[in-house]
């Protein structure tokens, strides 16, 4: 007589595994591989370019995206240009706003004078707006993404101001203002870093560059990520500062072409001068 084996018990499930997020497991390299690498970049470059603080010193919030989507793909002295001609073309009667910019910007800064009339902007005829930014260069592109961006925050809004954006926590109204097309997420940072002092990194070419050359990102990373993986690297108190920095580093020491490592105070830990740097 043959006895029925007892059923086995049912295997138990494992938990599915959460993916591991990126930015952080690139952070807790740094920190297990090159332990205070992001201190010693802000540390580093304070030493050479000074202190740097928030401080109410750029326009309003709408001003400013407006400034910033001229600045796209074009130097910061011709979007002041643009910006000027629409003031110009179309002045309004609103306080004057003095433009008072930090280290981190390439142009002279702008008058003190009141915002354009954005009214008259967002209805003004196409190919007029179009001559009339043309000093900014890429006129044809960013007249009707002016124009555009100006609809969509009267239409959800139902006037231009942007001023509630600072009552958001910093990724949602970075969400907020990406969610305008045309507007990335350098363009948003920008705007809440400079506006409300959020806790945001924005990823220009300037700061891309020198970045990857220290290796304090990967080669690798997209600007798109890069801006991400800044917030697990800074400690939202160095935020602003590593931007204007990083900004400021890669005009003045850390150009494209014929870095000038010699004067570099970054450059005992520098991944571009010595590959095993610490
Ligand atoms: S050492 Fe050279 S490559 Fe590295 S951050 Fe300084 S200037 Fe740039």
């Amino acid at each position: 007589m043959t006895t029925a084996k007892p059923p086995k018990p049912a295997a138990k499930k494992k938990p599915a595994r959460k993916p591991a997020d990126p930015n952080r497991a690139w952070a807790q390299y740094l920190k297990r591989y090159r332990p205070g690498l992001a201190d010693f970049v802000v540390n580093g470059l304070t030493g050479q370019y000074g202190e740097q603080t928030w401080h109410p010193s750029r326009l309003d919030p709408t001003s400013e995206l407006i400034l910033t989507i001229l600045t796209q793909n074009t130097a910061d002295l011709n979007a002041e240009k643009a910006y000027e001609a629409l003031r110009v073309a179309y002045p309004s009667s609103g306080a004057p706003q003095v433009h008072n910019p930090d280290i981190g910007w390439g142009g002279t800064g702008l008058s003190t004078a009141p915002a354009p009339d954005w009214t008259a902007v967002e209805h003004a005829p196409l190919p007029q707006l179009t001559d009339v930014i043309r000093p900014g260069g890429l006129a044809p592109q960013k007249a009707p993404r002016l124009q555009a961006t100006l609809r969509y925050i009267r239409e959800q809004r139902g006037d231009y101001n942007l001023d509630f954006l600072g009552e958001m926590a910093p990724l949602d109204a970075r969400a907020w203002l990406t969610s305008i097309d045309g507007i990335g997420k350098k363009t948003a940072s920008i705007v809440l870093s400079f506006c409300f002092g959020m806790p945001l990194m924005a990823v220009d070419r300037h700061v891309e560059r020198v970045s990857k050359r220290i290796g304090l990102i990967p080669e690798k990373t997209t600007a798109d990520q890069a801006h991400d993986m800044f917030l697990e690297l800074l400690p939202p108190e160095r935020m602003y500062a590593g931007h204007v920095l990083l900004i400021h580093h890669g005009r003045e020491l850390c150009h494209a072409q014929n870095p000038k490592h010699d004067l570099c105070p970054l450059r005992d830990r520098c991944r571009a001068v010595e590959k095993k740097a610490p």
